[in-house]
């Protein structure tokens, strides 16, 4: 049967997979999200039996029901393999009483490379499927670590062009290395004075211009989103959750059935929401614990019912996830409101017009899955440290803002069944924080010397990632107001 998805916003609004793959965003600022989340059809034993690619072929295939199977072992198989530094894909390491999930072995070393891995070939067989003619123009925001994974995807993919936003000043060095380095000539990449919410909303902007939209059509090119507003990204990362399941079954620490917990350091909401839909498919999920750093948003929100993003915007050592405005919540939100687009687009305009929306109560019954906390920048660092001590386990500041707020979730509840803790990005990413967490006078060294020093500590060898960085020449130094983004916009595709 064929999975339809349909707006957020208007419930005329239907696609099909590669359709909503194509748009990226529905029209009226809306989300793509699917009329119904199918059942696995193979049990989790025989899931425990398959490798990476294998568990990801069965749940996309249930997802994006318009592609062949040709056509999507393809797409897989071509994302996940030797850009990996790992056969396992995404292996789980059990440290210090919980399970990490090491989604960063990627080529830019965050979990956004399980997702933009795969997704230029999701979209270039997407524009095959409906004979799309345009040149297809990725416009992507990025709190820094989707920038560089989507950059390495589309990186002179042919009939795709592709342009990264930043906060010139809200993200790591590393993070900025990364992009304006990048190859291509098919890349652009351009810091914002402003913050991540501001090239979001940019962005946004952009794709509801119907006028815009019909300008560039007639210069040949049309917009697509690397963003995790994305279908194309979302499903993805339902397959890692499948996956972790399905080996904590295979080395016999649960039975297939039995319930896991699951910590995410949140953001944009995009991979927790993930976890949430891998539960519909039938992973026994008992809490989704939404770890959030001092923009703590979320956390609020889970407390009150009132999201409100009128507060101060903290740059804090975990970058990726300084967001006020979580986009896939969305989602959430018009599933708890009953699949009802009239309501969640009413809470939607209220959050853009005045920056707050406040659900029923009724509503929030429907979060009762949710436990939502936060940990601050001297917490996050302390437990990067402790891990370090009892564990000799180096793990990054995002990895360690979700270890923080689990030790928290076990206080309050007494709950000890088996953990799953997303591990989003590998310590070298953000080298600075983590080791001035382990010690302060670390850091009067450089970024490279503490590089070094990093792999002296945890034993883990340099990625390849950060040795192409330590030489390569700077390619983007583009930077403009945020005002202007349209403009620069207009001036790469030359119209
Ligand atoms: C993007 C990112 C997050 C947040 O993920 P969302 O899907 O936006 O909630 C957390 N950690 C790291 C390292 C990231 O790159």
């Amino acid at each position: 049967m064929e999975l339809i998805y349909r707006s957020t916003r208007n419930a005329n609004e239907t696609a099909t997979a590669s359709e909503a793959i194509l748009k990226g965003l529905a029209n009226e600022g809306g989300l793509f999200v699917p009329d119904f989340i199918p059942q696995l059809d193979v049990s989790l034993e025989e899931l425990a039996k398959m490798d990476y690619r294998e568990v990801a072929y069965r749940v996309m295939k249930l997802m994006f029901t318009d592609f062949t199977e040709e056509e999507l072992r393809h797409c897989i198989n071509s994302a996940y393999d030797e850009k990996f530094d790992t056969k396992e894909i995404a292996p789980l390491v059990k440290k210090a009483g919980a399970y990490y999930l090491e989604l960063f072995h990627g080529s830019t070393i965050a979990f956004k490379d399980m997702a933009l891995s795969i997704l230029p070939y999701l979209l270039t067989t997407s524009a095959k499927k409906n004979n799309v003619k345009n040149e297809i123009v990725i416009l992507t925001a990025t709190s820094g670590d989707t920038g560089k994974a989507a950059l390495a995807g589309f990186a002179d993919v042919p009939g795709t062009k592709i342009i990264v936003f930043y906060p010139k000043n809200g993200v790591s060095p590393i993070q900025e290395k990364q992009m304006v380095t990048q190859k291509g000539d098919n890349t652009f990449v351009v810091g914002i004075t402003g913050n991540f919410d501001d090239a979001q909303t940019g962005v946004k902007n952009m794709f509801s211009d119907v006028a815009l939209g019909e300008y560039l059509a007639e210069h040949g090119y049309q917009f697509s989103s690397a963003n995790s507003i994305n279908i194309g990204r979302l499903i993805p990362q339902m397959a890692y959750y499948v996956f972790a399941y399905t080996r904590l079954v295979a080395d016999g620490t649960i039975k297939a059935g039995d319930f896991i917990n699951v910590v995410v350091p949140t953001g944009n909401f995009g991979n927790i929401l993930a976890a949430f839909y891998a539960k519909q498919m039938g992973i026994p999920i008992n809490k989704f614990i939404c770890a959030s750093n001092e923009n703590k948003v979320l956390y609020d929100f889970f407390e009150t019912g009132c999201y409100d993003r009128n507060r101060e915007f903290v740059l804090t050592t975990s970058p990726s996830m300084d967001i006020l405005i979580s986009s896939n919540l969305e989602r959430l939100i018009y599933r708890i409101a009953g699949n009802d687009a009239e309501k969640n687009k009413a809470l939607m305009q209220a959050l853009s017009g005045q920056g707050v929306y406040t659900i029923t109560e009724e509503m929030k019954a429907g979060l009762a899955d949710f436990y939502g906390n936060y940990a601050t920048e001297a917490e996050t660092a302390a437990t990067i440290k402790k891990v370090y001590e009892s564990d000799k386990y180096i793990m990054d500041t995002h990895t360690a803002v979700a270890a923080s707020v689990y030790d928290k979730y076990v206080a309050a509840t007494g709950d000890t069944l088996p953990t799953v803790i997303a591990s989003t990005a590998s310590p070298y990413k953000f080298t600075r924080s983590v080791m001035n967490a382990i010690d302060a006078d670390y850091d009067k060294q450089s970024d490279f010397e503490l590089v070094d020093e990093l792999e002296k500590l945890s034993g883990v060898k340099i990625p390849q990632a950060i040795e192409d960085i330590r030489t390569a020449p700077v390619r983007h130094d583009t930077v403009c107001d945020k005002e202007d983004m349209l403009t620069v916009v207009k001036q790469f595709l030359g119209v």
